[in-house]
């Protein structure tokens, strides 16, 4: 068994139900959820003109690979996000695979642990709740460190 942390994060539609619908469909399929995070509210990051996020973070316990939960965040991204009304709607469910045991893996498809986990807040703040003694693989550092030295708390 593999022990991997989720990034959850929506801006479209019913944005808790939609995180509750993504966690829904991993225990569904055979994901196990130990931990989770509260669900907070973000401003976006990036492009700033849209919605507010919702981010929040799991502890999950799996047999898949890293490629094989990727694969099945994408699906479940595909079955959260399908609007009824517009098939190429906006998508209001990300999932991401933020840690994955101790793996350091660099691929085009798949990076991990994902990149950004440091400058993001609305990521390092929920996974901070839920493993702040992790230590993050690349930057040896705990992600209860990570976050009280993010931008917005030093
Ligand atoms: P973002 O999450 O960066 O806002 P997307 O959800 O559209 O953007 O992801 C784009 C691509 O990033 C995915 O298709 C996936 O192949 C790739 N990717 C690389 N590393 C990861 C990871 N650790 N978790 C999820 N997706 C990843
Ligand atoms: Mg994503």
């Amino acid at each position: 068994m593999h022990t991997a942390y989720i990034g959850i994060g929506s801006n479209l539609g019913n944005r808790d139900d939609n995180c509750e619908r993504a966690i829904r469909l991993l225990i569904e399929n055979s994901v196990t959820v130990t931990k989770r995070s509260s669900m907070a509210e973000t401003e976006p990051w990036g492009v700033r003109e849209q919605p507010k996020f919702i981010n929040m973070a799991v502890e999950t316990e799996t047999a898949l690979s890293p490629q094989e939960l990727l694969r099945l965040l994408k699906k479940i991204e595909e079955d959260v996000g399908r609007l009824p009304t517009s098939r190429w709607g906006p998508r209001i469910i990300d999932l991401d695979i933020l840690l994955y045991d101790d793996l350091i893996m660099e691929t085009p498809g798949l990076v991990v642990p994902h990149p950004n986990i440091a400058e993001r807040e609305f990521v390092l703040k929920p996974l901070a709740e839920i493993a702040p003694e992790k230590i993050h693989p690349v930057l040896k550092k705990s992600i209860k460190d990570l976050y009280l030295q993010s931008p917005r708390n030093s």
